[in-house]
């Protein structure tokens, strides 16, 4: 591996996303999203009726996803699959849950592979998910393991719908949450947890930019 590749792994809500754009939008490195690709396998499969139990057939979609990531000017990335811009459709939740189904195949896994290790292009990489420090990339000099409260991430989620105009009851996003972890926890292929040498990072009471200067000062000392 030529690149440097820095991992940030955990469950959802931890704030890996917005912390791992920023990363790398301030190192000027790539960035990896592999939640994006698991949601757009789930997408595809809807488009292609293919059904979510079909192995094989969706491990042959993954391998062949056509989709492009266009970053704009203002670091937004635009997600194009097979000529059609999903950017929001992709984060909703209904394909976060096609997402977390496909993504338990070990075939939908394995044809993936290859795409996400393609993302590791010098100067380095930044990338966000669930099994880049203990699959992807487990030679990666910096694995970071990001979590928070079930509490902590349901509020935040709450507060990025209040966002967009949507209510939604805490304890039915914790309960979803806490659903949603443990399939991702107890699955069998490339369940979440923390690699071996990740350094864990609580961040129920650290904000966005005290996770990414820990994350800088962890960098740095490792040189
Ligand atoms: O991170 P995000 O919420 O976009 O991921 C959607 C789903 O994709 C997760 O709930 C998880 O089931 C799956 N996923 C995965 N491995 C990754 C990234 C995401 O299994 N590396």
């Amino acid at each position: 591996m030529h690149a440097k590749v820095i991992t940030l792994d955990g469950p959802g809500g931890a704030g890996k996303g917005t912390v791992s754009s920023r990363l790398a939008h301030h190192l000027s490195w790539h960035l990896l999203d592999s939640g994006a690709l698991y949601r757009l396998v789930g997408l595809a499969a809807e488009h292609h009726a293919v059904a979510l139990d079909q192995e094989e057939a969706l491990s042959v979609l993954a391998e062949h996803l056509d989709v492009q990531f266009i970053t704009g000017d203002d670091d937004l990335v635009q997600v194009v699959l097979e000529g059609e811009n999903v950017s929001h459709e992709i984060r909703t939740e209904r394909v976060g849950g096609l997402a977390s189904q496909v993504a338990s195949l070990p075939a939908v896994r394995q044809a993936l592979l290859a795409r996400q290790r393609a993302f590791a292009e010098a100067p380095g990489l930044i990338c966000d998910g669930r099994d880049m420090g203990t699959v992807v990339f487990p030679e990666a000099p910096l694995k970071i393991y990001l979590t928070a409260s079930a509490d902590e991430r349901a509020r935040r989620r709450q507060q990025q719908l209040h966002e967009k105009g949507i209510a939604a009851s805490l304890s039915d996003l914790k309960k979803d949450i806490m659903e949603r972890d443990a399939r991702d926890m107890n699955r069998a292929t490339a369940p979440l947890k923390p690699a071996d040498d990740a350094l864990i990072v609580d961040s129920t009471e650290l904000s966005i930019q005290d996770v990414i200067d820990l994350i800088l000062a962890e960098a740095k000392s490792r040189g």
